[in-house]
């Protein structure tokens, strides 16, 4: 390695001190270090929260509830307008059969995802709620839903989002997550996703999530066109809801998968080097020094992903399904032990979650 310039320099004496970095800091970081500096300093901020050689695991699925939508987002291959062929809602007997394939196979969290389906009410989502906690109770967790759904249901239903978050709280809903967050600056926004919510108001309805006393994480999704200012921005916007609000108990990155979606066609289909990633990922994990978990994709880095495990991640999962990410691009290896062999053959012991009896804890 060779000798850190001046500027670096100073900035590991910071995360050595326990001083957080700036967004100037995470700027010339991301311009200057070298992936050697940026596997260090990431190493040194996830030591304070985690042994060198432990990291967990989820075995998981994401399942698609609808995928009829009216956001039109310029990245997702996934969604049908409504009227248009090919679009389905699950039914529950669907959903029910893919939640004992993930049973069988050990897991024990579901995550949904869905479109925003103007012929779907938050009843609806509600009542899906209680017949899976009736016929599971806790030997399933759901994430449900992300955030994005979240907010188009409180829309639809003409409720505030503390309402919104009470009905889906007495529904048996415990986890509304991070997803649809992509890349939080107004700007992005407008240029890709315009009918998915402004920034200001994703933060609004993630603080009523915390305060209704739901739990929650942070996402992020790279490799579209972003700058990398506004990956800092990102950051530091998440960052700071953590500091004011709190409640986001881990942060999961992953990268855009462009094939099929009109951006991607623009982008020519090219997705960010493996090696890129995983200097995002060290760099959110100096930079996040409030979220204890840093999670890496293997949904969308297969094996590469648990090199992260080096660069500031602790945590990954283990996915059998997404369609939303697979219709992009996606390859989903259902080979666990594999995978699991690589994070031990880079020093790791990967210990599983069971999230699903966690439920009542306040640290997942
Ligand atoms: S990313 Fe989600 S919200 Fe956007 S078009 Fe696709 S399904 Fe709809």
């Amino acid at each position: 390695m060779s000798p850190s310039s001046p500027s670096i320099s100073a900035i590991r004496r910071k995360v050595e001190a326990r001083e957080r970095i700036s967004p100037a800091d995470a700027l010339l970081l991301w311009r200057e270090a070298t992936d050697e500096e940026m596997r260090s300093l990431a190493s040194l901020v996830r030591a304070r929260f985690h042994a060198p050689d432990a990291c967990t695991y989820l075995l998981m699925r994401i399942i698609n509830t609808t995928n009829v939508c009216v956001a039109q987002c310029d990245y997702c291959a996934f969604y049908a307008l409504p009227g248009q062929q090919g679009g389905y809602v699950l039914t529950e007997a669907q959903i029910f059969a893919k939640i004992d394939e993930l049973l069988a196979l050990g897991g024990e969290l579901a995550g949904f995802n869905g479109g925003f389906n103007p012929q779907l009410s938050l009843d609806f989502y509600c009542d899906l709620v209680r017949a899976i906690r009736a016929r599971y109770g806790d030997r399933i967790e759901l994430y449900a839903f992300t955030i994005a759904e979240f907010m188009y249901l409180a829309d639809h239903a003409s409720l505030s989002y503390a309402d919104t978050a009470q009905r889906l709280k007495q529904a048996g809903v415990r986890w509304i997550t991070g997803g649809g967050s992509e890349i939080l600056t107004e700007d992005f926004r407008r240029r890709h996703s315009k009918f998915k919510y402004t920034v200001a108001q994703f933060f609004e309805a993630q603080a009523a999530i915390v305060a209704a006393g739901l739990r929650t994480t942070a996402t992020m999704v790279i490799g579209f066109d972003e700058t990398i200012d506004e990956r800092i921005e990102h950051l530091d916007r998440t960052r700071r809801f953590q500091d004011e609000v709190g409640g986001q108990e881990s942060f999961l990155c992953w990268n855009f998968k462009p094939w099929s979606t009109p951006l991607g066609a623009q982008l020519h289909n090219i997705e960010i080097t493996p090696a890129e990633y995983l200097r995002h990922l060290a760099l959110s994990r100096i930079f996040l020094d409030n979220i204890p978990r840093i999670r890496t994709s293997v949904l969308t880095q297969n094996e590469r992903a648990l090199e992260g495990l080096l660069y500031g991640a602790d945590d990954f999962d283990l996915p059998i399904e997404d369609e939303v990410t697979q219709k992009a691009g996606a390859t989903i290896s259902l080979n666990f032990d594999r995978l699991l062999d690589v994070a031990r053959a880079l020093g790791f012991h990967p210990a599983c979650r069971h999230v699903a009896l966690e439920h009542s804890s306040t640290v997942l």
